[in-house]
C-alpha cells in the first residue's frame, strides 16, 4: 500500500510538472507561429516561402505534441455537461471528411438520435478524432469506415471499424503506449491520450484486429439517461 501511494504522489509531481512545462512552452511557440505566418504573406520568394512554411509545419508538429502531454497530464474537465453522440460525431465527421477524401475512402455512420452521455465536449472529440484519423491512416487502397452507436441497459456503445492494414497480437498489447507507432510520421501519443480521455469519462475500449483485414474498437459510457 506504501508502494501504491508513492506511486501515484509521484505521479501527480509529473503530471503537474508536465502540465505546466507544456503550458509555458506552447505560448512562445504560437507567437512564433503567428510572426512566421506574417512573412508568409510579405516574402514573395519560392525558396523563402517553402522554408517558412516547413517552419510552419514544425511548430505545428510540436504544439500537437504538448497539446498530447497537457491532455494527459490533466484529463479532468473544466466543463462537464450533456453531450449528444449523434451531433458530436457529426461534427467529428465535418471536420475527418477531407482528410478521408485526400486517403480516397468513405466514413459511413449509423447513430440514432437520442443517445447521450456526461464529458467533456472538446475532449470526447479529440479522444474520437485520435481513433477515427487511425482507421484512415490504415487504409490501403479504397477504404471503408463504419461507425455505429446504440444503448444496451444504460450503457452506450460506440464502434469503429476500418478495412486497413489491421495489427497482430503483438500490436494490440502495445496500444497506447507512449511512444508506440509504426508511422514514420506518427507520434505514437495519440491512442495514449484517447484511452486517457476515455478512462476519465468512466469509459473503457477494447480494440479487435486481424492483419490484413481490419480492425475495430468498441467504446462503452455510461448512458446518462
Ligand atoms: P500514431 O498514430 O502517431 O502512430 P497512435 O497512438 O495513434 O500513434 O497509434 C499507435 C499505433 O497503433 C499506430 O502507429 C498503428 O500502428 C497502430 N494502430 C492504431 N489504430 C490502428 C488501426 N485502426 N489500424 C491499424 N493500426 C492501428
Ligand atoms: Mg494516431
Amino acid at each position: 500500500i506504501n508502494n501504491e501511494l508513492q506511486r501515484s504522489e509521484k505521479l501527480e509531481i509529473i503530471s503537474e510538472l508536465a502540465a505546466s512545462v507544456a503550458h509555458e512552452v506552447r505560448n512562445p511557440l504560437q507567437v512564433t507561429r503567428g510572426f512566421l505566418q506574417l512573412l508568409t504573406e510579405r516574402y514573395e520568394q519560392e525558396q523563402a516561402q517553402m522554408y517558412l512554411i516547413m517552419a510552419l509545419d514544425e511548430l505545428d508538429c510540436a504544439s500537437n505534441i504538448i497539446t498530447d502531454f497537457l491532455t494527459f497530464a490533466k484529463p479532468d474537465f473544466d466543463q462537464i455537461t450533456e453531450l449528444n453522440i449523434y451531433d458530436e460525431l457529426t461534427h467529428i465527421e465535418s471536420i475527418l471528411i477531407p482528410l478521408a477524401n485526400l486517403s480516397d475512402g468513405v466514413v459511413s455512420m449509423d447513430i440514432p438520435h437520442d443517445l447521450s452521455i456526461m464529458g467533456n465536449s472538446s475532449k470526447f472529440k479529440q479522444a474520437l478524432i485520435n481513433l477515427i484519423k487511425n482507421s484512415i491512416e490504415a487504409w490501403n487502397g479504397r477504404g471503408i469506415i463504419r461507425i455505429w452507436a446504440y444503448k444496451n441497459n444504460s450503457i452506450v456503445t460506440v464502434h469503429i471499424e476500418d478495412n486497413g492494414v489491421g495489427m497482430d497480437q503483438e500490436e494490440l498489447t502495445r496500444l497506447g503506449a507512449p511512444y508506440f507507432s509504426n508511422k514514420t510520421k506518427g507520434t505514437g501519443l495519440g491512442l495514449m491520450v484517447s484511452f486517457r480521455i476515455i478512462e476519465a469519462m468512466q469509459g473503457e475500449i477494447q480494440y479487435k484486429s486481424q492483419k490484413g483485414a481490419g480492425t475495430e474498437a468498441i467504446i462503452t459510457f455510461p448512458s446518462s439517461k
